[in-house]
């Protein structure tokens, strides 16, 4: 049975998230959408209010199971029998960060392999930060997020369309 992990802050899911989803999910038996908790980064929803939005937005996937990600994203990785971590590459600056990760997540696994599937076309300029600054100027969200995302943002920033 072959596991990934796409891990990721996911704060909130876009499309372009779930259009990775949706692909990776056809090419193996188990797809775990891992939520990380990135120190790096403010997060607007904490992190089960991002994995209850994932469950909801890809309950129709039958083969898709959503996890927080404790710890490091590697050990957790081995932990759940991930064979793979897939990643999305908008650009090049995607390519360079993602290069660099597989290959410390290579070292400290051992034979866990990263696959970076490319974001299709209509979403290489989307990104969670870009809808986060969207809904603070109270712009329109319907093209870059599931309703259900749209809609809990709203509600939790009480910022509207
Ligand atoms: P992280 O903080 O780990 O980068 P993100 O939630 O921003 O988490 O992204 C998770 C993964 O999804 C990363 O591999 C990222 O490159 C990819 N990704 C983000 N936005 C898109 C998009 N619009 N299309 C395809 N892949 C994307």
């Amino acid at each position: 049975m072959l596991k990934a992990i796409y891990p990721g802050s996911f704060d909130p899911i876009t499309n372009g998230h779930v259009d990775i989803i949706k692909r990776a999910s056809a090419m193996v038996d188990v797809l775990v959408v891992g939520v990380c908790g990135n120190p790096n980064k403010h997060s607007l929803l904490t992190p089960d209010e991002r994995v209850e939005l994932i469950k909801e937005v890809t309950k129709e996937i039958d083969n898709v199971q959503v996890m927080r990600v404790e710890g490091m994203m590697g050990e957790f990785a081995v932990e759940i029998g991930a064979k793979l971590i897939v990643r999305g590459v908008r650009d090049i600056n995607d390519f360079t960060n993602e290069f660099q990760r597989a290959i410390i997540n290579k070292q400290l696994t051992g034979d866990v392999e990263t696959i970076f599937l490319a974001a299709s076309p209509e979403n290489i300029t989307l990104s969670s930060s870009s809808v986060k600054e969207i809904l603070a100027f109270n712009g329109k969200l319907d093209m870059f997020v599931p309703a259900v995302v749209e809609a809990k943002l709203r509600e939790k920033t009480g910022r509207e369309g």
